[in-house]
């Protein structure tokens, strides 16, 4: 059994290739914005004791040398360090004056723990650790609260998803004596706003079912490079599959007009670009048919014509039904499940399975009965 941090199940969502060698290097190693966040969160968690346990009042020099304490603390662990750090510094210190101005927003009566950690178990058999901010109780509902230094907003419904925070509530709901109901409340320090989302039911369920995946895809997948604007801030660009082609070449065109990978890439790109035109073209004339479509409907019936003839074909019109489901099939499949034809009428999900024999996540009497072919593929995206 593994015990899994949400940190990590990020880290190897932003590069698996890159987790799996910081895993097996010695020592840990943070970027600039994770000791920027680390530092904010510390200091308000920090300003929060003190506050709403001891009931101190926090002036902004407090607040700051909280922060410049925590930033001092994790900074050693920078790799690689940044030319300038002094935007993030300006950054962090804006986030604890946001801090400041936000904290009067909830009840301190309320407030039950202040930076506290749970485990849950994963149907897989792993847990996972479930660290909560502030964790408030009123009546029958608790309510989890994160500090988040991410500039971005998101709307109720996207962060209603929220993945770590359905956790954390699944954590309270099943942890805090007559808790009945969870609210969801993010602090955005970047930007100085709160939301909050209820949870919905079965929702927290659902999310250890999907950490469960991801945990066993960590541990099975061949921990591949995933390229993003994060590659600038790791320490294995130079041996990174993923980028030894292109910083072999360095951008110097002599080399790159010589180089025959160059040259097939650009072929590739090309013909992808004609079949990208070809399928727009298509979807033209698609809708332009059909369109010729409702006109002969329309010719028909107002003749009384059930086909109609051209000069090289004819034309049947048949009315017919289709039939339009709910995009949340919810309600549908719990009616299936009453009337016992959820059976008959449903079916597996292949592409599912067909991903997670190839991923060696699939239970492997079922996955001894496919033929696993390995296939070479070319993704092809355009770099300018
Ligand atoms: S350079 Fe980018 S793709 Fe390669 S290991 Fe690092 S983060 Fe991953």
């Amino acid at each position: 059994m593994t015990l899994y941090t949400f940190d990590g199940i990020r880290r190897h969502r932003r590069c698996p290739y890159e987790y799996r060698m910081d895993s097996r290097a010695p020592g840990w190693r943070i970027t600039a914005d994770e000791c920027m966040d680390m530092a904010v969160r510390d200091a308000v968690l920090a300003s929060e004791t003190r506050r709403v346990m001891r009931g101190e009042r926090i002036s902004r020099d407090d607040a700051l040398s909280f922060f410049w304490e925590s930033w001092d603390r994790h900074y050693p662990d920078v790799d690689p360090l940044p030319e300038d750090a002094h935007g993030l510094i300006r950054y962090g210190e804006r986030c604890m004056d946001r801090y400041l101005s936000a904290c009067g927003r909830y009840d301190v009566r309320d407030v039950s723990a202040i930076g506290v950690s749970g485990t849950l178990s994963l149907p897989n058999g792993h847990e996972v650790l479930v660290p909560i901010d502030i964790l408030m109780f009123h009546g029958s509902t608790a309510t989890v609260c994160q500090f988040v230094t991410d500039p971005g907003l998101r709307s109720a419904s996207e962060l209603s998803r929220d993945r770590e925070m359905r956790l954390r509530a699944l954590w309270a709901l099943g942890n805090i004596a007559g808790c009945r109901s969870v609210r969801m409340r993010w602090e955005f320090l970047g930007s100085g706003t709160s939301t909050e989302a209820s949870v919905r039911r079965g929702d927290p369920e659902l999310a250890l079912g999907e950490v469960a995946d991801i945990v066993s895809e960590m541990e099975a997948q061949e921990p591949l490079p995933r390229e993003s604007a994060h590659c600038a801030e790791c320490p294995y660009m130079r041996t990174c599959p993923r980028k030894l082609h292109e910083l072999s070449l360095a951008g110097d065109p002599t080399m790159m007009s010589m180089d025959e990978g160059v040259r097939l890439v650009d072929e590739y790109g090309e013909l992808q670009e004609r079949i990208d035109a070809l399928r727009r073209r298509q979807s033209e004339l698609e809708a332009r048919r059909d369109s010729v479509g409702e006109s002969i409907v329309a010719f028909a019936d107002a003749n009384g014509f059930m086909a109609v003839t051209g000069h090289s074909g004819k034309a049947l019109v048949r009315h017919e039904r289709k039939v339009e489901l709910p995009e949340d099939k919810t309600e549908i499949i719990e009616a299936l499940r009453r009337r016992r034809l959820y059976d008959d009428l449903s079916m597996p999900n292949y592409p599912r399975l067909r991903s997670d024999i190839a991923k060696g996540v699939a239970d492997p009497e079922v996955a001894s009965l496919a033929t696993v072919v390995p296939v070479d593929k070319v993704y092809y995206r355009r770099t300018r």
